[in-house]
């Protein structure tokens, strides 16, 4: 292994170590019900996040991600299993205590239009938060707009009067105002331009070293998710497939989705690129409706056998911190 990657691990051992989880989910599976039939959104996942880290989740639609979020939020209740926040089972307590812990946890949306009230302008919508937890205090309104690099004279604007990046960034400044432990991120890059998303980027890197956030960073832009996470996990069809440091999945991806999703990536050096092994998802992402037998992904996987439509894979850890679900890698 490269000593980079080697130093990834030894620095994710040394704080998982010295430090608890401020999140964790432990075998959740969430089941919806429709008028006449019902289906599983996720499937038995148990994943961790760690203060001042940034877990991310990737995956096509379908795969499970806003379910995580929503049931991460308490926004949607487990089917089987605990959701902890800071060792407290947040579907077991009481209202009183559940609206103390969510001001610890807050939420960027992908589309600042749609998450920002045209009616509002910028100043009411960074105190209604501070209003509701009852922690209103003007001069913080000019600190939150201080810290998301917005000047002090957009307080009096209205959404349609911002750009697309200055709407996100007080909808990361809203999310601030609270000052939450966990940031849940749900594809807040994906309407953003490029140069606007690596300012955005930038911008949440500073406010995560500054401030000691967490965040659960959701999304299907890859490039992105390597100058941001610490570690990865990859979902299809509702299922934790592959989770892994992120240098290392990079590096090494193992499962066969995830080694396709990593093909999908441009590599800026052209003779890189050129040079390069793709290995390429054919098909379409199965209905969740009525999900495969054995492994979810061996109806578009290169490398399906026999045992994989019978036998759904167990996720494993293959290498110090590297877990992977297909019958590839057995121990
Ligand atoms: Fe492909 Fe089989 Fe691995 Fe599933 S278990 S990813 S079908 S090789």
């Amino acid at each position: 292994m490269k000593s980079d990657v080697l130093d990834e691990i030894a620095h994710i051992l040394q704080e998982e170590a010295i430090t608890p989880p401020l999140f964790e989910l432990q075998n959740v599976s969430v089941d919806y019900k429709l008028s006449t039939t019902a289906f599983r959104a996720l499937h038995n996942v148990s994943l961790q996040g760690y203060p001042r880290e940034t877990l991310g989740i990737v995956g096509e639609s379908g795969c499970g991600k806003s379910t995580l979020a929503k049931t991460l939020l308490c926004l949607q209740p487990p089917t089987q299993g605990k959701v902890l926040f800071r060792g407290q089972d947040l579907h077991q307590l009481k209202a009183n205590s559940l609206r103390q812990k969510r001001k610890e946890m807050q939420m960027i949306f992908q589309d600042p239009d749609a998450s920002l009230n045209p009616r509002m302008t910028v100043y009411e919508h960074i105190v209604e938060p501070l209003m509701i937890h009852g922690l209103f205090d003007k001069p913080q309104v000019l600190k939150l707009l201080d810290m998301v690099q917005l000047p002090a004279q957009v307080q009096d604007k209205y959404p349609y009067q911002l750009s697309g990046g200055q709407k996100q960034r007080v909808s990361i400044a809203r999310a601030l105002s609270v000052m939450p432990k966990l940031i849940v991120c749900d594809e807040p890059l994906s309407a953003l331009d490029v140069s606007v998303s690596t300012q955005i980027i930038q911008l949440l890197q500073e406010l995560q070293a500054e401030n000691n956030l967490a965040y659960l960073f959701i999304t299907h832009d890859l490039a992105s998710l390597r100058l941001l996470a610490h570690r990865i996990a990859v979902f299809y069809l509702g299922n934790l497939v592959e989770e892994a440091p992120t240098e290392m999945l990079y590096r090494t991806p193992l499962h066969p989705y995830t080694q396709g999703l990593m093909s999908a990536v441009a590599i800026p050096d052209p003779e890189k690129e050129r040079r390069r092994s793709r290995v390429v998802i054919t098909g379409e992402i199965p209905s969740v409706l009525a999900p495969p037998t054995g492994c979810p992904f061996h109806t578009r996987c290169p490398m399906a056998r026999e045992e994989c439509r019978r036998i759904k894979p167990q996720l494993l850890e293959i290498k110090p911190k590297h877990y992977v679900a297909c019958h590839l890698y057995k121990n």
